[in-house]
């Protein structure tokens, strides 16, 4: 497998509306077990293809496994996901705010109002259709991905545009609030 190199917002890739994927050939496969291991190599928990300047439709999301107090993992097991022409086909009513970085934009992270709940309708790695419910933050993590397919960053939801900050003044700013565990903000 291969780490490929994940573009920055120079690169207008980021910003143009991705082609559906139409062949699962063995070309995809490798493309896709790329992007995990691209995906990995960065600490991210998501990555879409115009990140890695494929302008497809395709993208790959692994949840957090769960901790305890002590920061122990409860449930180790991270799930891993492959959504291939995904689409968003029922939203939440309820919003939830959060905060985001981007392996797109590094070194930076803001607050994002995102839906609580999704219902999305996809395809796996082999061209299956698969649909899910998601929650929390596999909901947010997908609905960035499937954002970066249609050239939309999070930069551009803000819940103002002042709530971006550097990683340093984002635990700066958790420090002062007297938070007791500092939040790492895994990018996507
Ligand atoms: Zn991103």
């Amino acid at each position: 497998m291969t780490v490929l190199d994940i573009q920055g917002i120079d690169n207008p890739i980021l910003r143009k509306k991705t082609r559906k994927v139409t062949q699962f050939n063995r070309e995809l496969q490798t493309l896709i077990d790329n992007m995990i291991e691209t995906m990995r190599e960065a600490s991210g928990v998501g990555l879409a293809g115009p990140q890695v300047d494929q302008p497809l439709r395709l993208t790959i999301v692994e949840t957090l496994p769960d901790y305890d107090e002590e920061g122990k993992e409860i449930d180790g097991t991270r799930d891993l996901f492959v959504l291939v022409n995904p689409e968003i086909v029922w939203k939440s009513e309820e919003m939830v705010t959060g905060i985001e970085g981007c392996l797109s934009i590094p070194g930076w992270v803001g607050e994002v109002s995102r839906h609580k709940s999704i219902r999305v309708k996809a395809q796996d790695r082999n061209g299956k259709h698969i649909r899910m419910r998601l929650h929390d933050w596999t909901a947010r993590i997908v609905q960035h991905e499937v954002d970066h397919l249609d050239g939309v960053l999070y930069i551009d939801k803000l819940t103002k545009p002042e709530n971006f900050w550097t990683e340093e003044e984002f635990s700066e700013m958790q420090e002062e609030a007297g938070s007791e565990e500092e939040k790492e903000v895994p990018a996507v």
